[in-house]
C-alpha cells in the first residue's frame, strides 16, 4: 500500500490483483449455479459467508477513523477542506436527485403496477397486512428522519457509536480531531504518523482479505440464493413482481451506465467504463454483501490502487459516501413507492411525485449502509404521500435481491464521487505524493 502512495495519478495494479475481479465474478456465477441446482447444500455454506462478511465488517470502524483522519491530515490545512467538502456534498445531492428522477421516469413509462389493482397479490397484501416492518424499526416521517440524522451526526458517546457502527459521528469526530492535529504541526508529528501507519496497515489487511474474497463471496452468494430457492418460491416470486424488478433494474442500469459515467467523464475526462472495470472488485463485493459499509474497505482499496484516485479524496469521500450517498437506494425507493401506488390503483399527481422524489432522496441519505436498510426508510416515502404501508408486502420478497443491485450502484456512486472531488482538491495537495 505504501508504495502505491508514491504514485497517486497513474493506475497501479497489485500483482495478480487484476485477475482477482475475474475470480470473484467466477465465484458469483458458480454460487448462482450451486444455489439454484443444489439449494440445500448451498444453504450449508452460510457459515463461510458469515465469516468473510464479519472479517470485512471487523475493519470498518478502525478503517473509517484512520482513513478520514489520514485524508484530512493529507490536506495539510483544514481550511482547504471547504472546496472539496462542498464539492462532495454537491455531488452526493445532485447524483441522488438525478437517480430519483431517472427512477420516476422509468416507473411511469414501464407502469409495472398498472392493472394490478384487485389482483390476488394486492388483495392478499391488504388482507394480511403482509410482512410489513414495524414502524418502531425506523423513522416514519421526514421530521423524524431529520431529527434522527442530526442525532446521528452528533453522538454523546463515541464508543457507543463505534459499537453500533454508526459511521457518521465517527466521521465528524475524525474530521475535527484530524483538523486539530494539522494545526498542531510538528507538535503532534508522532500521532500523525501513527494514524497514517495504522491506516496503511489496515489497507494491507484489506489486501489480505481480498485473497480469500472469491471463496467468501462464493459462500455468501450461494447460501443466500440457496435459501431463497430451497423454499421453492424464488421463480414464482420473480414472476409475480417481474415487471417491478425490471423497472428498478432498468433505472439502476441507466444511472450506472449513463448518468454517472457522463458526470465522471464531464468532470474528470476519465473513461467511465474503464473506471467501472477498475472498481469491479468493489462492485462485486457490494453485490455479494448488499452492504456499502461492509464493502467500504474494498471500495477504498480499489479506488486508490486500481483506479488511481488520489488517496486524499478517496479517504474523505468514500467513508462519508458509504453512509449518506445512496443513488441506487434513492432510485429504488422512488420506483417502489410509485409501483405500490399503481398496484393499489392510487393516482399520484405531479406534486405528489415531486414529494416522492424529495422524500426518497432524504430517505436514502438516512438509510444505513447495511442490507435492506432502504426498505425501512421507505416507510417515510409511503407516509409522505399517504400510500398504504401494506404495499410493502408486494415488494418485500424480492428486496434481498434488488438490494444487491442498488448497493452496487451506491458503491459505484461513491467511487466516482471520489474521482470527481479529486478535481476540487487544492493543487498542492493533489500533486503531493506521499503523506
Ligand atoms: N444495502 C444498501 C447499502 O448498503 C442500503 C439499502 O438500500 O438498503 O448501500
Amino acid at each position: 500500500m505504501s508504495e502505491v502512495l508514491n504514485d497517486t495519478t497513474t493506475t497501479k495494479k497489485n500483482s495478480g490483483h487484476g485477475n482477482l475481479a475475474f475470480w470473484i465474478l467466477g465465484a458469483i456465477i458458480a454460487a448462482l449455479i450451486v444455489g439454484f441446482v443444489f439449494p440445500h447444500f448451498a444453504k450449508k455454506l452460510a457459515l463461510g459467508g458469515e465469516i468473510f462478511l464479519n472479517l470485512l465488517k471487523m475493519i470498518v470502524v478502525p478503517l473509517v477513523i484512520t482513513s478520514v483522519m489520514s485524508g484530512i491530515i493529507g490536506l495539510g490545512d483544514v481550511r482547504k477542506l471547504g472546496k472539496p467538502g462542498a464539492a462532495a456534498i454537491g455531488y452526493y445531492l445532485i447524483t441522488t436527485l438525478l437517480a430519483v428522477i431517472v427512477g420516476i421516469i422509468v416507473v411511469n413509462v414501464i407502469q409495472p403496477g398498472a392493472g394490478m389493482a384487485g389482483s390476488p397479490e394486492v388483495l392478499n397484501a391488504t388482507a394480511e397486512g403482509g410482512p410489513v416492518p414495524k414502524s418502531a424499526d425506523g423513522p416514519q416521517t421526514v421530521g423524524e428522519l431529520l431529527r434522527n440524522l442530526t442525532t446521528l451526526l452528533f453522538t454523546d458517546n463515541l464508543l457507543k457509536s463505534a459499537i453500533e457502527v454508526q459511521l457518521l459521528p465517527l466521521i465528524i469526530f475524525s474530521i475535527i480531531f484530524a483538523a486539530i492535529l494539522t494545526m498542531h504541526g510538528t507538535k503532534s508529528e508522532t500521532l500523525t504518523r501513527l494514524i497514517n501507519q495504522a491506516n496503511d496497515a489496515l489497507m494491507d489487511f484489506v489486501l489480505l482479505l481480498m485473497k480469500i474474497a472469491p471463496l467468501g463471496i462464493f459462500c455468501l452468494v450461494a447460501a443466500r440464493f440457496g435459501e431463497a430457492n430451497a423454499e421453492g418460491q424464488l421463480m414464482t416470486e420473480l414472476q409475480s413482481v417481474g415487471k417491478y424488478m425490471a423497472a428498478v433494474l432498468t433505472g439502476l442500469s441507466i444511472h450506472g451506465f449513463v448518468t454517472l459515467p457522463l458526470i465522471l467523464w464531464f468532470f474528470t475526462r476519465r473513461n467511465p467504463y474503464r473506471f467501472i472495470g477498475q472498481m469491479s472488485k468493489a462492485l462485486e463485493t457490494a453485490f455479494s454483501t448488499a452492504s456499502s459499509s461492509a464493502t467500504l474497505p474494498v471500495t477504498i482499496e480499489s479506488a486508490i490502487d486500481e483506479a488511481g484516485v488520489s488517496p486524499k479524496s478517496v479517504k474523505f469521500v468514500t467513508p462519508l459516501g458509504a453512509t449518506i450517498n445512496m443513488d441506487g437506494t434513492a432510485l429504488y425507493e422512488a420506483v417502489a413507492a410509485i409501483f405500490i401506488a399503481q398496484a393499489f390503483g392510487i393516482h399520484l399527481d405531479l406534486t405528489q411525485q415531486i414529494i416522492v422524489a424529495i422524500t426518497a432522496t432524504l430517505a436514502a441519505i438516512g438509510a444505513a449502509g447495511i442490507p435492506e436498510a432502504g426498505l425501512i426508510t421507505m416507510l417515510i416515502v409511503l407516509k409522505a404521500v399517504n400510500l398504504p404501508n401494506e404495499g410493502m408486502a408486494l415488494i418485500i420478497s424480492v428486496d434481498w435481491l434488488l438490494d444487491r443491485f442498488r448497493t452496487t450502484i451506491n458503491v459505484l456512486g461513491d467511487a466516482m464521487g471520489a474521482a470527481v472531488v479529486e478535481k476540487a482538491l487544492p493543487p498542492e495537495a493533489e500533486s503531493e505524493v506521499a503523506f
